[in-house]
């Protein structure tokens, strides 16, 4: 992987902050355009999906593929076209003074680069509860996706955490697979919209701990139970379970946006974009989880980052 780029002077058609799918996919595309490409990327690429152990939803792997073998195959594929990938951190997009701000500047922990168009595609993350077991069991039981993890917990016991409509929509969506359900919730009444708290209240799989938060996910290898505290009473049970769905929220994740943010995000801090993946800056793109819209998935990222990669190209033109 590339570690020192020629960031003096030299401005890229195209820098791509982000390497998930959606960025992967987008750098991919950028490089059989040989549009002159940097992709820059804070760890290993894949993001988020690295922590998925298997993915049985992405087409073409009908036995599934782990999240970090797939990402790793982006990766080497994207490369091969001609991406350019750098390990850094960015802290901040700006324009710059030069050719009447048409041009933009990246600031990294390794410098500053310079660039025509931007795709962000830096992704977001699930609020962790951050207790005891949740990050050695993530994976493992635990998990922050059901349309991802739903079908491993088929005729299990599982336990959502949250009661906003995620949770509760996630909830019922695994009714499909668990045998019961137990929504954990902090207070005595549900956050979601009333339609959806309508549907799980009459869902017969689906049960309740009120007031109750999870001081610890317990379990050798795998899940086994929750440490529930019930708050109003302070009584403390080990509650046995096979999974632990965590919904209290999730955030997109991107660098500052300096005096271009008002036109970028939106009200719950979501980049606002086109169907062409174009924002109200000309010049910046955005694709994949840090996007304000419905589904988050490997495969809506993807085409997410061809679209964007094809509107860029457009647009440099
Ligand atoms: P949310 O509305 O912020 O709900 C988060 C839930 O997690 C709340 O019930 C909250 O409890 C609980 N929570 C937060 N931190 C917690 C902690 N540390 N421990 C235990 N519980 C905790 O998040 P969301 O459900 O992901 O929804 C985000 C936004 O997307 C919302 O505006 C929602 O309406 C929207 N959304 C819409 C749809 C739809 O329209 N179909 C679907 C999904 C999401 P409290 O209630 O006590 O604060």
């Amino acid at each position: 992987m590339a570690k020192n780029m020629d960031n003096s002077n030299h401005i890229y058609e195209n820098i791509i902050i982000g390497g998930g799918p959606a960025g992967l996919t987008a750098g991919l595309y950028l490089g059989r355009s040989r549009v002159d490409a940097l992709m820059l990327e804070k760890g290993f690429s894949g993001g988020q999906v690295n922590l998925t152990e298997t993915i049985e939803n992405y087409p073409g792997f009908p036995e599934g593929i782990s999240g970090p073998e797939l990402m790793q195959r982006f990766e080497q594929q994207a490369v091969k076209f001609g991406l350019k990938i750098m390990n850094t951190t960015v802290s901040e997009i700006c324009r710059d003074a030069r050719e009447d701000k048409k041009v933009f500047k990246v600031k990294t922990d390794d410098g500053d680069f310079y660039c025509r168009s931007i795709i962000i595609a830096s992704g977001g993350e699930a609020n962790k509860l951050k207790i005891p077991g949740e990050e050695e069991l993530t994976g493992r039981g635990v998990s922050y996706c059901g349309t991802c993890d739903g079908a491993f917990f088929r005729d299990k016991e599982i336990v959502v955490v949250g009661g906003g409509d995620t949770a509760l929509e996630e909830a019922l969506f695994l009714t499909k697979f668990a045998s019961k359900i137990t929504i954990v919730h902090r207070r005595d009444e549900l956050r979601g919209t009333k339609i959806l708290q309508e549907r799980v209240f009459n869902n017969p799989k689906i049960h309740f701990s009120w007031s109750s938060i999870v001081l610890s996910i317990i379990g050798e290898n795998q899940v086994e139970a929750v440490r529930l505290k019930n708050i109003k009473t302070d009584e403390i049970v080990n509650f046995p379970c096979q999974g632990v769905f965590i919904f209290t929220g999730y955030r997109p994740i991107y660098p500052a946006l300096g005096d271009m943010q008002d036109d970028l995000i939106n009200v719950n801090g979501y980049i606002i974009t086109d169907d062409n993946m174009q924002t109200k800056v000309e010049g910046i793109f955005a694709c994949g989880d840090v996007r304000a819209k419905g589904l988050r998935q490997v495969v809506t990222a993807c085409g997410e980052g061809a679209t964007a990669a094809f509107f860029v190209e457009a647009f440099l033109k």
